[in-house]
């Protein structure tokens, strides 16, 4: 069963951080004998449905950490924990850290890992679901830390897209930066221009909110079990301001899904099957925008769908 929203299961454990005993200094998950120990004592096993890919290569861990280049000032959003071993360095970086975790089996095994952690906040529950705003309200007033927060995660392979474009659609969710690990292909994809097969709806979402880069690569044998392909660890630095001038995001938003929804399809033809418009509205959008109707999504930039969305807002 999915976690409810509404019914957050904190750990008992980590529900008083101030009575956890201080000084200790967690053992680290990351090598692989520990990862191993720490699931036979808990008798887990990594569930593919779930995206599990343990890290269980110390030196990688220490490479997200330092690409996020977060400190004591620092609220870290962790997105699937797994059995701890990045949040473990993170609580070590940074000042706060909630960790999200959607598998109720793991939960002992964090328990255990993060028992000398006491600013770590374990929450179990769906990131893709849970009220983000709202968890993370409950650190806004804390003078130890600056505003907003940065996400840092090895992300399960499944939710990396919605995942994505909830923080890059919804303005509000204060994020500063976002440094996450994922498929190496998806890497690409967010880097992606127009023209291209891996250009679409988010390459156009991450060049309109952020600068992008690749800290690093790395192979699959960093992990336990082995994905099948390489992964890249990605930085995402949120923009002052968009680079092009957009009123309504959310029709800017619905635009691009709408014409990357039938990507082989004539712009016209995408746009009005997508967007509830008729094809006269949309060809004097189109016109307006100086954008010839027979041409396809994956051949317009980011200024270019900009304009369009301007025009059809009027
Ligand atoms: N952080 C750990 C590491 O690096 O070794 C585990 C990373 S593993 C790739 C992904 C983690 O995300 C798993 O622990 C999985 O259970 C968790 N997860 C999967 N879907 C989730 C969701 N919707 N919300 C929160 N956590 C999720």
């Amino acid at each position: 069963a999915m976690p409810q929203n509404g019914k957050l299961q904190i750990l008992p454990g980590l529900r008083h951080p101030n009575r956890m005993s201080s000084g200790k200094t967690a053992r680290p998950v990351a090598p692989p004998s520990v990862t191993r120990q720490l699931m036979q004592t808990h008798a887990v096993s990594a569930k593919k449905s779930l995206g599990q890919n343990f890290i269980i290569e110390p030196q990688v861990i220490a490479d997200i950490v330092a690409a996020a280049g977060c400190d004591k000032q620092d609220l870290v959003l962790e997105i699937g924990p797994g059995l701890g071993s990045l949040t473990q360095s993170l609580s070590a970086a940074a000042g706060q850290v909630l960790a999200l975790e959607i598998d109720q089996s793991l939960l002992a095994a964090l328990a255990e890992s993060l028992a000398a952690c006491s600013n770590v906040r374990l929450l179990h529950a769906d990131a893709l679901e849970a009220d983000l705003t709202g968890l993370l309200a409950e650190f806004a007033g804390r003078e130890d830390l600056r505003p907003g927060f940065m996400a840092v995660a090895n992300l399960p392979y499944y939710i990396t897209t919605p995942l994505l474009m909830r923080f890059l659609e919804q303005p509000q969710l204060p994020w500063r930066r976002l440094v996450f690990m994922v498929q190496k292909e998806l890497a690409e994809r967010m880097q992606a221009g127009p023209g291209g097969k891996d250009y679409g709806a988010l390459s156009l979402a991450v060049q309109y909110r952020a600068a992008a880069r690749l800290a690093f690569t790395v192979p699959p044998t960093v992990f336990t079990p082995r994905p099948k392909v390489a992964s890249a660890v990605i930085v995402l630095e949120r923009l002052a301001q968009p680079p092009v001038q957009v009123e309504d995001e959310q029709l800017f938003f619905a635009v691009i899904r709408a014409g990357f929804g039938q990507r082989r399809k004539t712009l016209l033809n995408s746009l009005s099957s997508g967007l509830e418009l008729d094809k006269q509205q949309i060809s004097a959008a189109l016109l307006a925008a100086d954008i010839e109707p027979g041409r396809r999504a994956e051949t317009l930039t980011l200024a270019e769908f900009a304009r369009l969305a301007q025009n059809l807002s009027v």
